[in-house]
């Protein structure tokens, strides 16, 4: 099947005698046993939920993987898949992550005893060279949140199969209807499922998903054994947002480009990073391992005062954290998103006081054109 065939059939599996459309919601915590040493399948909610194995389901299919683990959240997600690592190990990653990634790693996980170290994941001898006897795994996150750099993941994850390295790649921005990492090389596919594939700016959920049986049984008895695990109503609000996954990113990515376009025109802007302009770094890299540039774009105002005015004057458009729903969102990742990244690497990566990050949603492009035209004054 293909990708938009399984958004909205994703699981065939019925779980009612009713024949149900729309997966019920199992909304129990505990499940009946038909007698003793018996299961209907079912035992506890923190184990297994049909409303929650009937989502997995779904995204395992999406991302071509063998197993996949719903949480509350995406960093719900990234601090499971911490508990893959032990003290003394070395993670490397790329330096331009969410913020949120970032400050678990070092500010928590590092605590631990884990060790890391950032580099630009699109420059692959950077990552050769950061290898260590003690590095266990590669975390990418492509393109990057906010500066929308590309890294080849086919590359990268030969590099690290050399090495014996897991390959983890953050997939949020694509989304496995545009990529699919597992098919490239990845090991562990990570989703903040808040953005596109619940899609509404409604419900805050994570996903894990693996490729070998091996980490996919790690991955579950980890998610059961801390427990972060989807609710049954989550799970049936992603399922529902899933089914119009395709269409979504189709008229989201093509109004994208034509924003990206648009931007340029527009003399208070000086730059606009988006990966399907012919000039960014990343293009070439796209079109080979992506089957779309996606609805991410970021951009640089001629100064603050531009910058923070765009923010108050936007009206279409909300001045709002996340991305990915079908609201078009307008962020200050200086003092949103990214406020806990250093400085020193803030300022190294452009994300400056004139740095502004938009996600494309489903509004009418011309109503989103003329929303950034009034926004974007001198
Ligand atoms: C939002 C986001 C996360 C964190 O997900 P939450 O659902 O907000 O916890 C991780 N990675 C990327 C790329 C994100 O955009």
């Amino acid at each position: 099947m293909k990708q938009s065939t399984i958004c909205v059939h994703g699981h065939d599996k019925r779980y009612d005698s009713a024949g149900a459309v729309s997966v019920p919601i199992f909304q129990s915590a505990t499940f009946v046993h038909p007698g003793v040493g018996q299961s209907t399948g079912f035992d506890y909610s923190r184990a297994k939920n049909p409303t929650r194995e009937a989502l997995e389901a779904t995204v395992t299919a999406l991302e071509h993987g063998v197993d996949t683990c719903a949480f509350t959240s995406g960093m719900a997600a990234v601090n499971c898949l911490t508990g893959l690592f032990k003290p003394g190990d070395h993670i490397i990653m790329s330096d331009d992550v969410y913020g949120g990634t970032l400050r678990l790693f070092v500010q928590v996980t590092a605590t631990y005893g884990v060790k890391f170290t950032a580099v630009n994941t699109s420059d692959l001898s950077s990552v050769s060279a950061a290898i260590t006897p003690d590095t266990k795994a590669v975390f990418v996150e492509t393109p990057t949140n906010p500066t929308m750099q590309v890294t080849d993941i086919a590359e990268c994850a030969e590099l690290c199969h050399n090495r014996n390295l897991l390959l983890i790649v953050d997939n949020t921005f694509l989304t496995p209807y545009l990529q699919n990492p597992l098919d490239l090389g990845a090991d562990i596919v990570l989703h903040s499922g808040t953005k596109y594939l619940g899609g509404h700016n409604d419900t805050l959920c994570g996903f894990l998903v693996s490729k070998s049986p091996e980490v996919a049984e790690q991955i579950r008895w980890l998610a059961k054994t801390t427990g972060a695990v989807l609710a049954p109503f989550d799970c049936w609000l992603v399922i529902r947002g899933i089914k119009t996954l395709a269409v979504r990113m189709e008229r989201q990515q093509k109004s994208a480009a034509e924003l990206a376009g648009f931007l340029r025109t527009l003399p208070t802007v000086t730059d606009v990073f988006y990966p399907g302009l012919p000039d960014h770094l990343g293009y070439e890299i796209s079109k080979k391992q992506a089957r779309g540039f996606g609805a991410m774009l970021s951009f640089n105002t001629v100064n603050k005062d531009v910058a923070l005015l765009a923010l108050e004057k936007c009206s279409v458009i909300a001045y709002a954290e996340s991305l990915g729903g079908v609201e078009s969102l307008l962020t200050y990742p200086l003092t949103q998103t990214h406020a806990d990244v250093p400085r020193e690497q803030r300022e190294k990566l452009g994300i400056t006081d004139r740095f502004l990050r938009l996600s494309v949603g489903i509004e009418d492009v011309e109503d989103l054109k003329a929303d950034l035209a009034q926004a974007l004054r001198a």
